[in-house]
């Protein structure tokens, strides 16, 4: 049997993991560590659940412990970008509890918090910095943070950052990297797009997989409930009746979606929080640790709040809204089949939503079984064909597929009765900064993104 030791993961490491009761390496673990400890770079083909930031974190602690110097002012050796606050929290916390025998120093940098706190975090140079995108660069421009220093770059959840809209963000932070310097990339599904970043990124990488995005469906038991949008609330609240649903996890489309869900189940007298990025970061990190400790039973949240999230046993995800795209189906589902163990799925599906159901059903290749209840309406039969909502010209109204949009790196379009989750300004890290016309914007003060002047016209320049 494979074991840490046997990885060549030194003794510090190995007690810390004993600690954490992880007895042997995940699949993941298993191929990525020996190629991080070797020097090499690594694209990996994982999702959360997977055990993939160990995957990442041990090696590189070992790298780090193995040669230590001090990153010298403003500076780290190792940056690791993710793409929601909440994944970068978790990111910090593994480092830390994995590497507590190292006395190696950890700061974590994400938007909504106190820039001035980080900053004397940053101020005399860390071993390790977890940060997302928007906030690194703001550190950046205001020359509290320098990386001319990064030995190891790490790029996880590649594909969720290209939907946020982190592109130009990541772009800018790859040219203030040094050229040499050990890269590693992970990504729950690897598109061309995603290829493509990674080729910029990566040298002559090695490549690891496990889990192909469609299959971790296998390991939960799903169910689908065809009722009425409009019965949606009250079949939430007879399911929960069911004291086997101990932890669950409820998604919505919408913010705003989340928290009428939220106030109803309130009112009833279940215990429920809500998580999404109209929240302040304290009432995310409250509500996701009431949930962690169980206080409360339900959590009901945006997709883009919940990626990433790493909560043990959950017993149930119950999609409120289907998702329109099918990979986020899997990604919700995912949450409850944390490390190996089972979980089941139940998921609320509209007449307007059988289109998304069968998108979903053709990627994970298996046919949702159907759940009947006191608000089931009658199934629809192989060849009840909900049309899809379509435009004038007979296509869907926002002109491309989803997965087209994030293939361009835009995020997926709206549709009708799916109201954008708009960003706001303390919120820029969870989100795509464009302007009006679709431009990138950054500034500098925190600030929601103001509109540039127009440039004057080439001639028009000084000289
Ligand atoms: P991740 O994919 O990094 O989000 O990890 C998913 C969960 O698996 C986390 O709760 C980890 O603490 C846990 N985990 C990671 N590696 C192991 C391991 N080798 N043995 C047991 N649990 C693990």
């Amino acid at each position: 049997m494979t074991t840490f030791e046997s990885l060549g993961v030194s003794a510090p490491i190995l007690k810390a993991l004993a600690a954490e009761g992880y007895n042997a390496p995940t699949p993941i673990q298993q191929q990525a560590i020996p190629i991080v400890l070797r020097g090499r770079d690594l694209v990996g083909l994982a999702q959360t659940g997977t055990g993939k930031t160990a995957a990442f974190a041990l090696p590189i602690l070992d790298l780090l412990h193995k040669n230590r110097k001090h990153a010298g002012e403003k500076s780290c050796r190792t940056l690791v970008l993710a793409p929601t606050r909440e994944l970068a929290a978790q990111i910090g916390d593994s480092f830390r509890a994995y590497g507590r025998f190292l006395g190696l120093s950890t700061a974590v940098v994400f938007g909504g918090a106190s820039m001035f706190k980080q900053k004397q975090a940053l101020y005399r140079g860390v071993d390790v910095l977890v940060a997302t995108p928007g906030r690194l660069l703001d550190h950046i421009s205001q020359r509290s943070l320098k990386l001319d220093a990064v030995e190891i770059l790490v790029l996880d959840e590649a594909d969720h950052m290209l939907d946020m809209g982190f592109i130009h963000d990541l772009r800018k932070i790859a040219k203030l990297v040094p050229a040499k310097r050990q890269s590693l990339f992970f990504s729950a599904t690897m598109p061309e797009t995603i290829a493509d970043l990674a080729s910029q990124f990566l040298t002559d990488p090695e490549r690891v997989a496990v889990t192909p995005v469609s299959s971790t469906a296998e390991r939960v038991e799903q169910a689908v409930i065809h009722v009425d949008n409009a019965k949606k609330q009250d079949l939430l609240h007879a399911l929960l009746k069911d004291e086997t649903i101990s932890r669950a996890l409820v998604f919505a489309r919408t913010k705003h979606g989340a928290d009428r869900v939220v106030r109803k189940l309130q009112s009833a007298g279940f215990n429920a929080d809500a998580i999404h990025g109209n929240k302040s970061q304290g009432q995310r990190t409250r509500a996701l640790e009431a949930f962690k400790k169980g206080y409360a039973r339900l959590l009901v949240a945006t997709e883009i709040a919940a990626r990433g999230i790493d909560v043990d046993e959950v017993s149930h995800v119950i999609n409120y809204d289907l998702p329109n795209v099918p990979e986020q189906y899997v990604h919700r589902i995912g949450r409850t089949a944390r490390a190996g163990l089972g979980g089941r799925a139940i998921s609320f599906c509209a007449p307007d939503e059988r289109a998304y159901l069968r998108d979903i059903e053709k990627t994970i290749k298996q046919t949702v079984p159907v759940m009947e209840t006191d608000y089931s309406l009658s199934a629809p039969r192989a060849d009840d064909r909900t049309p899809r909502p379509k435009g004038p010209a007979g296509r869907k109204p926002q002109g491309q597929r989803p997965q087209q949009r994030r293939a361009e790196g835009k995020k997926p379009a709206a549709n009708a009765h799916d109201k954008p989750q708009r960003t706001p300004s303390h919120a820029r890290d969870e989100g795509d900064r464009r302007d009006r016309k679709g431009n990138s914007v950054w500034s500098n003060s925190g600030a929601p993104p103001k509109y540039r002047k127009q440039r004057k016209p080439e001639g028009a320049k000084r000289g």
